[in-house]
């Protein structure tokens, strides 16, 4: 059988709408990932521990972010809406977060387990929620305030049994469960947050 051009059109329509429909949906997931700040408008939520807040534009004299407990966030900007300043200053508030919060939070993660990291430093990293050096300083992504506390524990535990095993194998992950049993379910959790 020798198929007609128009049958082999056919087949490259049928591709090309799969291929459309498979970025569609890439976009899709992208997008329905927590944390991350497309636009600024109505629909601009921020995520702090766990929670989206809805967030109110008002224009005023200065840029500033505000967090009303229970409400939301009220975010003031001068002359015009510009999304890397909005970003900006929402890293800060992540960063003024991770300082106030986590250092009590990991002393006693530290204490009970044993672990005692070197030096502990809160930064927006790109890649990893968090990291132990060789020399067991241990780094924490100031991100990691857009996710709930039970998630924000495990990065921190994660980050603390790296002192004793600086890999992934075997007796890292059996020492990783003595304190979260559920980790294959709180790394599913975490996929769904940028
Ligand atoms: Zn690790």
């Amino acid at each position: 059988m020798v198929k007609s051009p128009k049958n082999c059109e056919d087949k490259i329509a049928t591709i090309i709408a799969k291929k459309s429909l498979w970025i569609k949906e890439a976009k899709e997931r992208m997008h329905t990932k927590k944390g991350v700040v497309h636009t600024l408008d109505n629909d601009t939520t921020i995520y702090f521990l766990g929670e989206g807040y809805p967030v109110d534009f008002e224009k005023s004299e200065k840029n500033s972010l505000r967090f009303i407990m229970q409400k939301g966030f009220r975010y003031s900007y001068k002359n015009d809406l510009d999304k890397a300043k909005f970003l900006k200053i929402l890293d800060s508030f992540y960063l003024q977060k991770a300082q106030e919060l986590l250092p009590k939070k990991i002393k006693e993660h530290a204490e009970s387990m044993g672990l005692h990291p070197t030096k502990i430093s809160f930064k927006k990293t790109k890649s990893q929620w968090g990291s132990c050096s060789k020399a067991n300083a241990l780094s924490i992504n100031t991100g990691v305030m857009k996710l709930p506390w039970h998630l924000i524990e495990y990065i921190i535990i994660h980050e603390l049994v790296h002192i004793k095993h600086k890999n992934h194998q075997k007796p890292f992950w059996a020492l990783v469960a003595q304190y979260v049993p559920n980790v294959q379910e709180l790394r599913r959790e975490m996929k769904a947050y940028a």
